[in-house]
């Protein structure tokens, strides 16, 4: 059989199980955006780790050096966020081609600097070695009292389903580029995204915020992980989707690295309100979880429509 009939969460799944048979103990592995490793007092451990590949994640002559140093660490650190935790530490691990420069290189490490000075986050080790196509990994870790933890299994019946920004800039920013316009605000946004790093810690200090993961794939595939794990189904109204540019791609498209969050009904609009003042920005409510199969029903002002939106996978 093909990798591409299992699915890139097919296979997931298919590690999960082969390693059932190895106790986890307190810890939590697979299926969200962070393992976590609980301490003594309460803490607790979050790490997660991400890849980009050239060709797949990037194209080299499109972005620079500088902008993916700093986006190689920026996705780490919106898997950290979506837990609700405060990064602590980096590791990053690069297989590069013999034809990359120092020049290069210096570029990368700018951009990987600066993210991590922004945040306060120091690098504490990694990996280099030689190989055909550019491969970035890192691994991020974080902490925070466990009691601030966010799952995406916490999502309940009732809540309103909300997003921390504007959805489908960054994938207008890749159609800009498919279509040889390289210097609009989308493909800035594209190249740059913003892990969402005070905002993930605030939300976790929110009892009322219940379920929470970062927008990676989409809205319309991440949110049925929330789903999925909670045993519930959504309701999304399309015309309070915060969309860049078409509805379309706000909810197909990848790598917006926004919050997606679910909060009590009886506290949602106070939660909201103190996030505006604490951030200068909403919070944008765009549906409700209700009971039922792990499903999105979107609707247009009220009226159920059907359209064939998927987010991305890699197989
Ligand atoms: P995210 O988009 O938040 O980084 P992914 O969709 O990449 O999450 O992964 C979903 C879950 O599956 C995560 O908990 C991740 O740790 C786990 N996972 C992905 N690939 C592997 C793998 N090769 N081995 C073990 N766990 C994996
Ligand atoms: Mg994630």
């Amino acid at each position: 059989m093909e990798l591409s009939e299992l699915g890139e969460f097919g296979w997931i799944d298919t590690i999960r199980r082969r390693f059932a048979s190895i106790p986890v103990g307190a810890n939590q592995g697979i299926g969200d955006d962070c393992a976590v490793l609980p301490l003594a007092e309460g803490q607790a451990w979050v790490v997660t780790t991400d890849m980009l590949v050239e060709g797949v994640h990037f194209l080299p002559d499109r972005i620079t050096p500088y902008q993916l140093g700093r986006k190689s660490l920026a996705v780490n650190l919106s898997d950290v966020a979506a837990m609700g935790a405060t990064p602590v530490a980096s590791f990053l691990s690069v297989a590069l081609p013999h034809s990359y420069t120092v020049e290069w290189a210096d570029g990368f490490l700018a951009g990987y600097h600066a993210l991590s000075e922004a945040f306060g986050v120091p690098l504490l080790g990694g990996d280099t070695t030689a190989g055909d196509r550019l491969t970035i990994n890192v691994t991020a870790m974080g902490k925070a009292p466990l009691a601030h933890l966010k799952y995406r299994r916490s999502a309940c019946v009732g809540d309103r389903i909300f997003v921390t920004g504007v959805l489908g800039g960054s994938a207008q920013g890749l159609c800009d580029l498919q279509a040889g316009h390289v210097d609009t605000p989308y493909v800035a946004l594209h190249h740059d995204p913003q892990p969402q790093v005070r905002e993930g810690i605030w939300l976790g200090q929110q009892p009322a915020v219940r379920a929470m993961m970062d927008l990676s794939d989409g809205l319309a595939s991440d949110l049925v992980h929330i789903l999925r794990a909670s045993g519930c189904g959504a309701v999304i109204a399309l015309e309070q989707i915060p969309a860049a540019t078409s509805v379309e791609l706000a909810v197909t498209g990848g790598e917006d690295y926004q919050l997606l969050l679910t909060l009590d009904a009886r506290d949602a609009s106070e939660v909201a309100q103190q996030y505006r003042n604490q951030f200068g920005k909403p919070l944008y409510e765009i549906g409700v979880i209700r009971q039922g199969a792990p499903q999105i029903e979107w609707q247009e002002r009220g009226v159920p429509i059907t359209p064939d939106w998927r987010g991305f996978t890699h197989f």
